[in-house]
């Protein structure tokens, strides 16, 4: 790292300086009201992502991202790659919302729910603190030597960000693997489950990565979600802000002592602002930057800032709000305006998308079937004269119980279904099965050339389905 280069905000990110090299952030904690509604969200947050893998509805976890075996369940929805059109409708519509709640609420998510601010705000860093002190200490401590107290401190404060990764990682794999298949990996040795042990190893290793080492480097580098919000974001979008009318100018109490409250600029005089700048506001963000150089790509909009500065001005007996929630319409004295082009946009897709895909849901079936005629078949006659065509079906059980299904002709004088092999086997939820049957009429019911016969698929006595089927015959 080179002193010589110089470093310039409009150049490099507030973390980095020319050279590229990181500056470290130790950020002071602030705990204000919008730092306890925070905490009290990250940690409702944390336990339901915890909880959520173990929670089981309809015999599956409430959350099960299956991808070995193509299937998602969401709540006891249960999806498979023929849902295609329902998992691009859900997508489309988390992609909507998205949009909607950041022109809406700008960084919200990032500040307030996103799994970086949450971990590293509410377990690595109260880890970090308990260890390594104040801000001050660690910056001294990390500035310091090698010796006993800092490697001690250390060895701690990473063996314990080891054990809380490797929770999380299992946690995280459990979405995917699901919790009876971890506990019996668990139980194994490396050797015996090494797709397992490694899958964990390298999850454990990124997230002790991002939050030992990698940090705000994620949102500023990595992030494409903080990349998209100047596209997504206007005027009127909710930012947190430093409101210059009021602060400016900004003076230290000395600098008001020395000129009894009152500042020259150009020519004239003027009364210092509320911005005693005392740079809490920079002490105390995560990301490194100083709130009062306006909106700035790095702000996550966490408050952090917001309740540092209502803590000085509640100490000078000043009105809070110098740094606040606003939009940047409101700091230029302009009106904000919530119903814009933008807004009702993303607000109509939203609500479109939302409705087809809770109609989707409520009206999809508890099976999925597929029926077409055996390949290269037309039909055959039996001894008796009876006319059979055979037809190729696909049935899952979307249901949450093992399911028979039954296929039955629908007002077809003595048409019969046999199945080919076997009966219809009982399928468990979720389960695809491929068979084939006969359907077998008597030649006296089959039209010259053949008819369209409609059939039902039954669950106990419910039709579930009703399918019609080409069924050819004789010409004559
Ligand atoms: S915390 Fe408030 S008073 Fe202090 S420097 Fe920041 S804006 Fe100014
Ligand atoms: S400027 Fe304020 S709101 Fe933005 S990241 Fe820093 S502390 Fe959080």
């Amino acid at each position: 790292m080179s002193d010589a280069i110089p470093t310039s905000p409009e150049e490099v990110l507030a973390t980095l300086d020319l050279s590229g090299n990181r500056k470290w952030v130790y950020p002071t904690t602030s705990q204000g009201r919008f730092w306890k509604a925070r905490m009290a969200i990250g940690w409702t947050l944390i336990a339901i992502f915890v909880a959520l893998p173990w929670i089981e509805i309809n015999h599956r976890p409430a959350v099960f991202l299956d991808v070995a075996s193509r299937e998602f369940v969401f709540f006891g929805l249960v999806l498979h790659p023929t849902d295609m059109v329902l998992l691009t409708l859900f997508l489309l519509t988390v992609v909507l919302l998205v949009f909607f709640v950041t022109a809406l609420f700008g960084r919200i998510w990032c500040g307030w729910s996103c799994p970086q601010t949450v971990y590293l705000d509410f377990v690595y860093r109260p880890v970090e603190r308990l260890l390594e002190g104040k801000a001050t200490k660690r910056r001294r401590l990390d500035e310091g030597p090698w010796d006993f107290n800092k490697i001690w401190r250390k060895s701690a404060k990473y063996s314990i960000f080891l054990v809380i990764s490797l929770f999380l990682a299992h946690t995280f794999v459990a979405y995917f693997a699901g919790w009876q298949n971890l506990l019996e990996w668990m139980g194994q040795s490396p050797l015996d489950a090494p797709g397992y042990f490694a899958m964990m190893a390298i999850t454990t290793g990124l997230i002790l990565f991002d939050f030992g080492y990698f940090r705000e480097q994620m949102c500023s580098l990595a992030c494409p979600y903080a990349r998209l919000q100047s596209v997504l974001m206007d005027e009127d979008s909710l930012i947190t802000s430093y409101d210059p009318s009021r602060g400016e100018p900004r003076g230290t109490y000395r600098d008001r002592k020395q000129s009894d409250g009152v500042l020259e600029l150009d020519g004239e005089q003027v009364e210092f602002g509320d911005c005693i700048d005392c740079g809490a506001c920079v002490r105390t963000c995560p990301m490194g930057i100083d709130i009062r150089d306006g909106l700035q790509m790095e702000c996550i909009g966490c408050s952090a800032c917001v309740d540092a500065c209502d803590e000085i001005m509640e100490s000078i007996d000043k009105p809070r709000g110098l740094i606040r929630y606003t939009s940047q319409n409101a700091i230029e004295g302009e009106e904000t305006k919530v119903a814009r082009p933008r807004v009702l946009l993303y607000g109509i897709l939203l609500l479109v998308a939302l409705t087809a895909l809770t109609g989707m849901i409520v009206t999809r079936g508890d099976l999925e079937v597929d029926i077409s005629r055996a390949s290269g078949t037309t039909y055959s006659t039996t001894t008796d004269g009876e006319i059979t065509n055979r037809l190729s079906m696909r049935l899952r059980n979307r249901t949450a119980e093992p399911a028979q299904f039954r296929f039955e002709p629908v007002d077809l004088d003595g048409v019969r279904v046999r199945i080919v092999g076997d009966e219809v086997p009982v399928l468990q939820p979720g389960e695809l099965e491929h068979f084939d049957v006969w359907v077998v009429t008597p030649p006296d019911e089959m039209p010259p050339g053949g008819t369209v016969g409609q059939f039902h698929l039954k669950l106990d006595d419910d039709v579930v389905e009703t399918k019609d089927v080409r069924l050819l015959g004789p010409r004559s």
